[in-house]
């Protein structure tokens, strides 16, 4: 029961410049789009979902709860604002859970005193694209914010066209982000850094508490683990779309998802941001931003440390960053053993794929379909040689051509979030629909597990005029 859960709220002791406690603005006749119970069930949530829809939109009191709206600043597109967020959401309290703490939040929620020009809310679109990324970067077993529940409203929201009202309520570990300690630091708020990394010690590495070095251990397992997940990102083909610092969890989880995209066919400049028009944040320059806005984190933080240790610690960005993707690399191609001639052998495939316009997903996943079958597979002169070289490597390998496959189906999916099939989820819940919502979210939830040819629709490539498709910021 939601009642009988364990609330401790500790950002809610932090001081009062960290946030504003307030309320939200709830929707008149909220209607319930998706419910999570796979979430809920790992929660210890077994309540009924519309009795739960009332709390979250704010129609219910619930006494547990402290909600407030985090203040936070960041660089956007590469230039620093002095106060960002949270302009629409709101943080509904932390959960004490046996994995630690679990954020619960409230997107769309309404205004604060941070939302700035804007209506602090969120849209079916923007929500329902939101709760699919969630599902199936988890199901890809990438940390991510997650939703527990989705309702929509007919509060009529404008954005390039009027369209209706969602909240999103979120679970992540940590709403704080890169854009927290940047705020703190650039607007001179004393004592505000180190308050915050000493909350964040205390939350989220209690073992480091007594260190002397705890600050620059935190700073060095927020730059690993910020490298791992875009090591991730850069495996499964996904593209972000705005990094800005405000848009980094501290803790590594992707999240604030606006105009991501999973890639269709495989080219290393797509940009899915329709805004960004300098390709800022393009596929293949993630993990350079990724080590931009640890730059960013570190400049917050300079006046705890020297400079020189800040750069010790960011010199290691790249070799946290290429070990954690190579080693994903290794398994996708289903190698035991690393070999140097490796990384050319995946820059050839990736040449291929980028040439002949190959669909990123599913060449990985038939790869292992190609090594342990006779079938005739249609492939260019170019592939048919790449491939013999391949198998010739496979078999110096130290797994059998059994174990290789078993590897590969392990870790390359045969079903990912295509824009296509999400804007098709989208169209019907717009409509109140959400069948399709609950039934992509199934087959997102197990991606490297083949569901049959009942579910082989599900692993379609667009149609060709919408193929990696760019799309709005208001996403
Ligand atoms: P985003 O690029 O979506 O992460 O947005 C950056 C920040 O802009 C958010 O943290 C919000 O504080 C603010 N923001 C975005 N959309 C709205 C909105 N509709 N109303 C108020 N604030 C917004
Ligand atoms: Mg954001």
């Amino acid at each position: 029961m939601f009642e009988n859960i364990k609330f401790a709220n500790p950002f809610s002791n932090l001081p009062s410049t960290f946030y504003t406690k307030q309320s939200w603005s709830s929707f008149d006749q909220p209607f319930l789009l998706h419910f999570n119970h796979d979430l809920a069930k790992s929660l210890g949530i077994d309540d009924d979902p519309e009795e739960l829809m009332q709390i979250f939109n704010g129609s219910k009191i619930f006494e547990k709860a402290s909600p407030l709206a985090m203040v936070y600043g960041g660089h956007q597109f590469g230039n620093w604002v002095n106060q960002l967020g949270d302009g629409r959401g709101i943080l509904f309290g932390q959960i004490d859970s046996p994995e630690g703490l679990v954020d619960l939040h409230i997107k769309g929620a309404g205004k604060t005193p941070y939302s700035r020009f804007g209506d602090g809310r969120a849209v079916i679109r923007s929500s329902v694209r939101e709760h699919l990324c969630g599902e199936a970067m988890f199901g890809l077993g990438i940390p991510s914010s997650r939703s527990l529940m989705l309702f929509g409203s007919n509060e009529p929201v404008m954005r390039e066209d009027t369209e209706r009202g969602a909240m999103i309520v979120r679970t992540a570990k940590t709403h704080i982000r890169f854009g927290h300690f940047e705020y703190f630091h650039h607007n001179k708020i004393t004592d505000g850094v180190k308050t915050l990394l000493d909350h964040v010690i205390d939350c989220y590495y209690p073992d480091t508490k007594q260190d002397s070095d705890k600050y620059l251990l935190f700073f060095d397992a927020t730059m690993k683990k910020t490298a791992h997940m875009v090591s991730a990102w850069q495996s499964v083909g996904f593209n972000h779309g705005v990094m800005n610092t405000d848009n980094m969890s501290i803790l590594g989880e992707t999240f604030d998802y606006g105009p991501y995209a999973f890639m269709e066919t495989y080219d290393p400049n797509y940009i899915c941001n329709h805004t960004d028009s300098h390709g800022r944040y393009s596929f293949s320059n993630q993990p350079s931003i990724a080590e931009w806005n640890c730059y960013a984190l570190a400049s917050a933080l300079i006046d705890l440390f020297s400079e020189t240790e800040l750069r010790d610690i960011l010199s290691k960005f790249n070799d946290y960053f290429y070990d954690s993707l190579i080693e994903k690399y290794r398994k996708k191609l289903g190698f035991k053993s690393a070999q140097d001639s490796d990384y050319d052998l995946l820059l050839g495939l990736f040449e291929i794929m980028e040439t002949e316009k190959l669909d990123y997903t599913n060449t990985f996943r038939e790869l292992s379909k190609m090594i342990s079958s006779s079938d005739n597979f249609k492939l260019s002169e170019k592939f048919s040689i790449w491939l013999a070289s391949y198998k010739d490597r496979l078999s110096k390998d130290e797994n059998s051509i059994e174990d290789s496959r078993i590897l590969m189906d392990k870790n390359n999916p045969k079903y990912i979030l295509r824009n296509y099939l999400a804007q098709s989820a989208i169209e019907d819940a717009e409509l109140g629909k959400a069948e399709k919502i609950d039934e992509l979210t199934k087959v997102l939830s197990n991606p490297y597990v083949d569901l049959g040819k009942s579910m082989d629709k599900y692993c379609q490539p667009a149609p060709k005029e919408q193929q990696n498709q760019q799309l709005s910021c208001s996403s």
